[in-house]
């Protein structure tokens, strides 16, 4: 019996550790082959072994997000050995200062707005063509509840202010390719899960306190399959549930 994801093509950004690695195995384990970015080439090569022991493989692709014309330069090679994707999962993120805004240093601010968002636009740019070309391109990206809980969570305004904007990019794209082609876009919230990025913001917590990154990876993975109709919308796995984006009243 064929896999759910078999013949599939699937980006998956951060795919080294924490979401993106769980992400990774769970497309892989329905059948897709997946292109594993991140800069930790070590630990991208141990999930190729960790595949190539159940008699699949991965493509390695250890980039830095913020070097953009990688970015051109992997859609260039996606086109030239498959012509599509099928799936791309935004997964990679930094979390940044833990600090008021006026003690940000400009530094630290332009890096969590350059791999939070302007890598992901640039691979938006560079990947448009490739997902429209597949029969049923799928996009998620993972987001966070901070994005429109300010008042809640202090001094992770940089943070906050980029997985705001990309939220907002998600959206674009959705509403700019709902009409015109079979992509979908989503946006998963993945609550609290434990992962380096959870331990680095709540060092006190015990990690085994929180759901770890493999009970969040098969709700990605159904949103990355070709029967998934929904784009524009958010997905919150502490709820299990799909909602629209509520604006102000
Ligand atoms: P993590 O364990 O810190 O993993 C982050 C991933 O992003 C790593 O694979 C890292 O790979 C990659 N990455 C970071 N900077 C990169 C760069 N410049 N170029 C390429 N790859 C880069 O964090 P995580 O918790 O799994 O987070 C994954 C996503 O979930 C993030 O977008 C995060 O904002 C979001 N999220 C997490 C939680 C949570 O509770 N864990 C909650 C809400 C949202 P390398 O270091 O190897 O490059």
């Amino acid at each position: 019996m064929p896999l759910p994801l078999e013949n599939r093509v699937a980006l998956v950004t951060g795919a080294s550790r924490g979401i993106g690695r769980a992400i990774a195995l769970e497309l892989a384990k329905r059948g897709a082959h997946v292109i594993a970015l991140a800069r930790t080439q070590g630990a991208l090569e141990e999930i190729d072994d960790e595949l190539r022991a159940h008699g699949q493989e991965a493509t390695l692709v250890p980039c830095d997000l913020k070097d953009f014309d990688a970015l051109d330069r992997l859609g260039l090679a996606i086109h030239e050995r498959w012509k599509k994707l099928d799936i791309f999962v935004a997964n990679a993120g930094v979390l940044g200062p833990v600090s008021p805004l006026a003690h940000i240093d400009p530094p630290a601010w332009d890096n969590v707005f350059a791999v939070n968002v302007t890598a992901n636009w640039r691979l938006v740019r560079s990947l448009d063509s490739l997902l429209r070309a597949s029969d049923a391109g799928r996009a998620v990206f993972v987001t966070s509840g901070v994005a429109s809980k300010a008042e809640t969570y202090s001094y992770l305004g940089a943070y906050a202010a980029s997985k705001a904007a990309l939220d907002i990019l998600a959206r674009t794209w959705a509403a700019e390719s709902a009409e015109t082609s079979t992509l979908r876009v989503m946006i998963a919230n993945p609550g609290v899960l434990r992962t380096n990025m959870r331990a680095a913001l709540m060092p006190g917590e015990d990690p085994m306190s929180v759901r770890a990154p493999g009970e969040f990876a098969p709700k990605v993975a159904d949103m990355c399959a070709p029967d998934w109709t929904a784009t524009g919308k958010y997905y919150d796995f502490k709820t299990d549930s799909v909602r629209a984006f509520r604006g102000p009243a």
